[in-house]
């Protein structure tokens, strides 16, 4: 078997006459679209089926030629040709918005758009793409003052955006490890914080924390910069707070999220527990310091060849789903996976859903840990998710962040607890530690984050804020949600510095709908559980409404009320069994 995906089924190569058509027919496709005018046929239902057609059509052009050269790509980072169409085919697609905010704009302004929808079968099986236009046509501004807005952007925001990256990546840390002095980069001092030996996490933190001062004022200039802009923005554009914005996007409602906050807040005592107890593992007297929160306790010991992986998840998945164990047999069987880690590939995992050719590509870095195995089923679940959507139009594929997760989640979650129902106690132990270890991360950290980035946005309404006012509010936001699992000597002031989510003009609050992922994927799991194999065709249901729905509607495809806390205090119960397995064995314990 080998561990490389095959493409062809996108594009032989980049010269080839398929490759070369589809991008003529991409560049005809925009101008049909800048020339699409309502007045240019006299019935407004003919005008808008042609424009929705235009657009199903230059999506699918456009998502199939990105789709291969990203691939492409992400497995041969020196790939300069793929680099550059890359770069032409985002160019080119910037095209769309004026026509499209045309389109916007001449639709909301029909009085009976909604009868017009209704006549035709094609727009009416766009009803929510179009309702979601109409939505937020009415917080767009002028034509000029978009065109404006965007320009400003790119010496705006985006400028802000990239100096961060760039500060954070190229800065060097001089940390002592084994005696010797070693300069670092920060994304690998931080992953220091993994390692088993207590003193390298240590010396990592107190390096990385003694190093930020030189590019703390430049990040907070940053970081103000992104947030005014926010700021000013959503406010001309009508949305309440930039809140109100990124619940819109991600078309959740305010009582929703409120709901899970509350939920979330209630079950911060029994994470602390965990933390309580790992730290009592490590040594530590009291709360675990940061500098020791992502340290590995135990050993999983569990190896996988790639063939092993792919009979342990289809055999535990077909237990739940035939029809997830065959769509998971043929990603494998077709070659639609790239397995394994060579020079030049990006790092990590992800799955990418091709729904013009409805299939998926999934890239992993396999080398046989029990994580890479659980990675995989989790990448398998999203090419279920892509399955499942694969008869609906492109224009209603696009589901929001807090929905992105659940297949994935709901995949991993099968084959992890598969795995430890086979594990021994050894093993159970350092399988528990490390899915409460993440989900800590999701509840309680992302907790901390929407705190801290909530107050930011307030204070910053006023005025700008100095390095000290962020870090004082970052350890404030980390006592609220870490209480007495952290030690409060020992916080980490510089999270607003090194996490790239605060500096995305676009997604603000690029932290919630993590938390919403998991334990929506958690709660559609129980659900699965518990109602056995008729819930399947309501979850498949479930995934194909995704890209046109609100999060409400989905949920109640499988009667669940994003509303109520019963959900989510159910699912964050689901968590509570782990921490409570987690601590009696714990009992006792020492670390390694
Ligand atoms: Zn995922």
């Amino acid at each position: 078997m080998t561990e490389r995906w095959d493409l062809t089924g996108l594009y032989e190569n980049f010269s080839s006459d398929s490759f070369v058509r589809d991008r003529e027919r991409m560049n005809e496709l925009l101008a049909e679209l800048e020339q699409w005018q309502p007045e240019k046929k006299p019935d407004l239902r003919d005008s808008a089926e042609d424009f929705v057609r235009l657009l199903q059509d230059y999506y699918e052009t456009y998502s199939k030629l990105m789709a291969y050269s990203q691939l492409r790509l992400s497995v041969d980072a020196r790939n300069e040709k793929a680099l550059k169409i890359i770069e032409q085919l985002e160019k080119e697609s910037a095209r769309l918005t004026a026509p499209r905010v045309e389109f916007q704009k001449w639709l909301s302004d029909l009085e009976n758009w909604e009868d017009i929808v209704n006549s035709s079968k094609l727009l009416q099986d766009h009803h929510f793409f179009l309702k979601e236009l109409v939505e937020k046509s009415s917080y767009l501004l002028s034509p000029e003052e978009e065109t404006l807005a965007a320009q400003l952007k790119r010496t705006g925001s985006s400028a802000w955006t990239k100096l961060q990256q760039k500060l954070t990546s190229t800065l060097m840390i001089e940390v002592e490890l084994e005696g010797e002095a070693k300069e670092l980069p920060l994304s690998e001092v931080r992953n220091l914080a993994h390692k088993q030996d207590p003193e390298v996490r240590k010396a990592g933190y107190q390096a990385e924390l003694e190093t930020y001062p030189e590019i703390e004022e430049s990040v907070a200039a940053a970081l103000n910069g992104i947030k005014g802009e926010v700021i000013t923005l959503t406010d001309r554009r009508g949305y309440q707070s930039p809140l109100a914005e990124t619940l819109q996007g991600s078309r959740l409602e305010e009582e929703t999220l409120k709901t899970m906050l509350a939920a979330m807040e209630d079950y911060l005592p029994e994470f602390r527990k965990y933390y309580r107890a790992k730290a009592r593992v490590l040594g530590h007297e009291g709360g675990l310091p940061f500098y020791d929160l992502f340290a590995p306790l135990g050993e999983v010991e569990m190896e996988f060849s790639y063939s092993q992986a792919r009979d342990f998840i289809i055999e535990n998945i077909s237990q739940f789903s035939q029809e997830m164990a065959d769509l998971y047999r043929r990603t494998f069987e077709e070659y639609w996976i790239d397995a394994e880690p060579r020079d030049g590939k990006r790092g990590g995992a992800f799955c990418y859903n091709i729904n013009p050719i409805k299939e998926s590509r999934i890239l992993s870095n396999f080398t046989g840990s029990f994580s890479d195995m659980t990675t995989l089923a989790h990448e398998l679940g999203h090419a279920y998710h892509g399955y499942c959507l694969r008869q609906e139009s492109i224009l209603n594929t696009s589901y929001p962040m807090p929905l992105a997760e659940t297949a994935s989640i709901f995949s991993e979650t099968v084959i992890t607890n598969a795995a430890i129902t086979e594990a021994d106690s050894e093993q159970t132990f350092a399988i528990l530690e490390n899915k409460i270890s993440q989900a800590g991360q999701v509840i309680v950290d992302i907790y901390s984050r929407f705190l801290f980035e909530d107050r930011l946005f307030a204070e910053r309404e006023q005025a700008a804020l100095s390095v000290e006012e962020l870090k004082d509010f970052m350890m404030e936001a980390q006592k609220e949600a870490y209480g007495e699992g952290l030690d409060h000597d020992n916080l980490h002031p510089y999270m607003w510095l090194n996490k790239p989510h605060y500096y995305s003009a676009d997604s603000n609050y690029y932290n919630f709908p993590y938390a919403f992922g998991l334990l929506f994927g958690l709660g559609v799991y129980s659900l699965a559980r518990e109602r056995g194999e008729e819930f399947l065709e309501e979850y498949n249901n479930l995934l194909t409404a995704t890209g046109k729905n609100k999060a409400a509607e989905v949920a109640a495809l499988v009667d669940i009320d994003l509303n109520s806390r019963g959900f989510w205090d159910n699912s964050l119960a689901v968590i509570c069994e782990d921490i409570d397995e987690f601590v009696r064995l714990a009992e006792g314990r020492t670390a390694n």
